[in-house]
């Protein structure tokens, strides 16, 4: 099965083109502009295409689409994840049956090791990893409960994402593995940020080791890009890569527009820029056939520089003599990556929100235009959601 779905692979690794690549037709009309690629922009291009017959054009400053979700084979050959690993997971039947008119899927379940001292443990923290942090041998859950409640410092008022961590597991095992890990990965330490950050990563009782547990978990078989491909391959889309909005913008070439970049840089930072964090990946193949476990091992120590090293082929199931490898910094300065989830900063994107409120022919969508961490399902939601209302509302007008 390995060597069939290698072979599948190798001929979309040559494949021809996305065929409605081509420049936009300044002769025609476009209902709608869309700004970015992604799973916002392209969610919604195809359904305002094929769902709704409008003319759509969509254009991305990246010379590619599927936004972070970007795969592609490296000079060697493995295909590779260049924005980082992204694996798709959901509860929704609907966003699931959606995505799966446009690949088919391979099932793969996530597993998450942590690199303390040497030792891996698995992460989120389970029985597993108390037992192999400590040399206990906690038997059930009762039991790792136990241990958990004797360990846990009660705070009166949960407010921030230490807060979250020490009340449920103490002080050691949120130094061990939260403090660090936070510290890298926001250049904040979790005592300055919201509750919601560390609230994401739960602590498990069971020896369940899978880093989520949404019903539906798997990888579209051919890859994230190829699966945008066939989303986008309509006559009613036209795509214009490696271009930015700003040279459109004048151009007035639709009367209605959808924005999936930052918000605060549709509107010039007027009111300041809205926070974010970057991230810098240092990709690298290496000529044997693993490397390490499992896809992902975090290491949350404060003297290594990076936050995790991803293994591409765990998460494509690419058979491959070498093995590619990416090691992730975070920093200040670069590609907006995760909104900065602090109080002021929700503040301040509300003033920009306002603005957005006003308009009546723009619409923000995605994780840059409503400035909040989306996993990949909840943007296609989101998309599904802002298509269901904008054709709702063109028909309450064309009623009108
Ligand atoms: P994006 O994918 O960022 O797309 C926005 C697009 O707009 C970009 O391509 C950008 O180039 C373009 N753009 C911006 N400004 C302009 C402009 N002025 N002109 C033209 N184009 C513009 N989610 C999961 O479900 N599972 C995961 O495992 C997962 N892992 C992740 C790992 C990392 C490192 C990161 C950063 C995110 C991860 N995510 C994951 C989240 C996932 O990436 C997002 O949910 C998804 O990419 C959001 O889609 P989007 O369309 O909103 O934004």
């Amino acid at each position: 099965e390995e060597a069939v779905a290698n072979n599948n692979r190798n001929t979309t690794a040559s494949r021809l083109p996305i065929p409605s690549l081509r420049r936009a037709d300044r002769s025609k009309p476009y209902d709608y502009l869309i700004v970015g690629a992604g799973f916002a922009g392209s969610v919604l291009a195809e359904r305002l295409a094929a769902g709704s017959g409008k003319r759509v054009l969509v254009c991305d400053k990246r010379p590619h689409v599927a936004g972070n979700a970007y795969d592609h084979y490296d000079e060697h050959g493995v295909l590779v994840h260049r924005y980082g690993p992204h694996i798709f997971h959901t509860n929704s039947e609907e966003i699931f049956a959606y995505l799966s008119r446009f690949t088919r899927w391979r099932p793969y379940e996530h597993r998450v090791l942590a690199d303390v001292g040497g030792k891996l443990l698995p992460m989120p923290i389970n029985r597993t990893t108390l037992n192999g942090l400590y040399g206990l041998d906690l038997r059930d859950e009762g039991q790792a409960a136990a241990f958990l409640a004797s360990r846990a410092e009660p705070v009166a008022d949960i407010r921030t994402s230490r807060d979250v961590v020490v009340s449920a597991v103490g002080t050691d095992l949120y130094e061990t593995f939260f403090q660090g890990y936070t510290r890298k990965q926001w250049g904040l330490d979790p005592s300055e940020l919201d509750k919601a950050v560390t609230a994401r990563v739960p602590t498990r009782t069971s020896m369940d080791d899978r880093y989520f547990l949404d019903t539906y978990q798997a990888m579209p078989a051919d890859g994230f890009t190829a699966m945008f491909e066939a989303m986008l391959d309509h006559p009613n889309i036209t795509l214009e890569l490696g271009v930015d909005f700003e040279e459109l913008r004048a151009e007035g070439l639709a009367p209605k527009l959808i924005f999936t970049g930052p918000i605060d840089a549709y509107y010039g930072h007027r009111f300041g820029a809205l926070p974010y964090r970057s991230l810098r990946f240092q990709h690298e193949t290496l000529d044997q056939r693993r490397f390490q476990p499992v896809a992902v091992v975090n290491y949350p120590a404060e003297t290594v520089p990076y936050t995790r090293i991803t293994e591409y082929k765990y998460l494509t199931g690419q058979v491959h003599p070498k093995t590619s490898i990416s090691f992730e910094f975070a920093c200040a300065e670069g590609d907006p990556y995760y909104p900065i989830p602090r109080p002021e900063n929700q503040a301040l994107f509300k003033q920009y929100e306002a603005l957005a409120r006003a308009e009546r022919d723009v619409t923000f969508v995605g994780r840059l235009g409503t400035y909040r961490y989306y996993n990949m399902d909840q943007v296609v939601g989101q998309a599904l959601a802002t298509h269901r209302k904008l054709v709702g509302a063109a028909a309450s007008i064309e009623a009108a």
